[in-house]
């Protein structure tokens, strides 16, 4: 089991441009070198260090850095049709392999071990639980005239496993140096996943939870997962019940001492791959609009036109204080939006930050106070940060953010699941 095999669809192309560094054996015969391929078929590597390169791959779709280049990728190559024409490129390689590749670009060389590991163990679990999902959504999302409550999951891929962009995991081969680091935090979890009650866990993630973290079912499907639920990441617990707008909206102006409440520049570069341009306020956060840009704002962004809006009104809160369920009072029409991905996409011109937040008005002005970075379920990356570098192991911040999973070998688990 250690030496799984993931499907990993790279992109499509009419033809796929490869050079084989080392011979590699496809269609009854070896090759190497510069190749046009364009027909089903598998490419398997014929020596130890052979690798092959793909032409001209795109990079950040649809980020302001998106550009081409050659990556470089261990394992075989795989050509399967493309529905809509030509063929994907698809890279078969074991799961260590992949998850080095993944870590290394996702994590600063600097980071602690322990958070390393940490990162191995619920980038291993999310991949594996793509392919063996134990809890499959049950709910459907709730549209009438007066409510709109949505959700956006991963779709899955059907014809590989995981595809190499951000929808996925960033994927890049072996195109960059991997960092030595993350080599010796695979090996040490090597195999390891988190599982509850012998299921594979849904090792979800995100940058800072706020001070708790919230439940599954407040961004998703109406599924409880058991080890998704509140955790308090504050210094001393958050007195009462975050889903009560009193006691929600004291929480969310104050900014209590956490595990996610800090400004250290090494820890923040740990986390936060470009954080010398990014701000360090997502703890305690503020966003001022007055009432027009806010009525040409969400009328642009869900396509409605509310009017005026004249008021935002929380109806309904998650358990650590996230809105999953937004009034929006216009002078044309009013609606209730939800969850929170939702919210966050109608009231930013990218995404704000979380949906735990207070609305205040200032004359005609709305200020929105929040709290935290990212959907809050699971693991707080910052916190995380912080738990390591204080001198926590990676067991104690999974057993912290995935109360009541266990560590286990992915060997176990996988023929139940099946
Ligand atoms: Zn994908
Ligand atoms: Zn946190």
């Amino acid at each position: 089991m250690n030496d799984f095999i993931l499907r990993i669809g790279i992109y499509t192309r009419p033809e796929i441009r490869v050079r084989f560094h080392g011979p590699y054996r496809g269609q009854g015969q070896l090759l190497e070198g510069a190749q046009c391929l364009k027909s089903a078929a598998l490419y398997e590597p014929a020596a130890d260090d052979a690798y092959f390169e793909l032409e001209q791959v795109t990079i950040g779709v649809n980020f302001h850095w998106q550009r081409n280049e050659n990556q470089c990728f261990k394992g075989a190559l795989e050509l399967v049709a493309a529905p809509e024409g030509g063929w994907i490129a698809v890279n078969r390689v074991p799961l260590e392999v992949y998850l080095t590749s993944v870590i290394s670009s996702e994590m600063s060389a600097e980071s602690d071990m322990e958070l390393l590991k940490a990162h191995a163990v619920i980038s291993r679990s999310w991949a594996m639980y793509q392919l063996f999902p134990t809890y499959p959504p049950q709910a459907v999302p709730d549209a009438t005239d007066s409510r709109l409550i949505r959700w956006y999951d991963r779709e899955g891929h059907q014809l590989f496993d995981l595809c190499a962009d951000d929808h996925c995991q960033r994927y890049q081969g072996i195109t960059r140096q991997t960092n030595p680091q993350v080599e010796e935090a695979i090996e040490a979890t090597r195999g390891m996943v988190l599982a509850y009650d012998n299921r594979l866990c849904d090792a979800r993630f995100y940058k800072c939870c706020g001070g708790a973290t919230e439940a599954y079912e407040s961004a998703w499907d109406d599924t409880p997962h058991p080890y998704l639920r509140r955790v308090d990441d504050t210094r001393t617990p958050v007195a009462g019940d975050l889903r009560d707008e009193a006691t929600a909206s004291r929480f969310i102006r104050q900014a209590p001492e956490a595990c996610c409440n800090t400004r250290d520049h090494r820890i923040l570069s740990q986390v936060l791959n470009h954080y010398d341009q990014e701000t360090a306020d997502f703890y305690r956060w503020q966003v001022r609009y007055t009432q027009a840009q806010l009525s040409a704002l969400v009328a642009r962004r869900s396509g409605i036109d509310f009017g005026e809006i004249q008021d935002l009104i929380p109806l309904k809160r998650g358990v650590s204080g996230r809105i999953i369920e937004l009034r929006i009072v216009g002078s044309r029409r009013s609606l209730v939006v939800g969850k929170e991905l939702e919210i966050r996409k109608w009231l930013s011109e990218s995404h704000l930050y979380s949906s735990a937040f207070v609305v205040d008005r200032d004359a005609t002005d709305f200020i929105l106070r929040g709290a935290g970075w990212g959907h809050g379920v699971g693991l707080c990356q910052i916190g995380a940060a912080v738990m390591a570098a204080e001198g926590a192991g990676y067991r104690q911040i999974l057993q912290h953010y995935y109360p009541g999973t266990q560590l286990c070998p992915l060997s176990t688990l996988i023929p139940d699941t099946l």
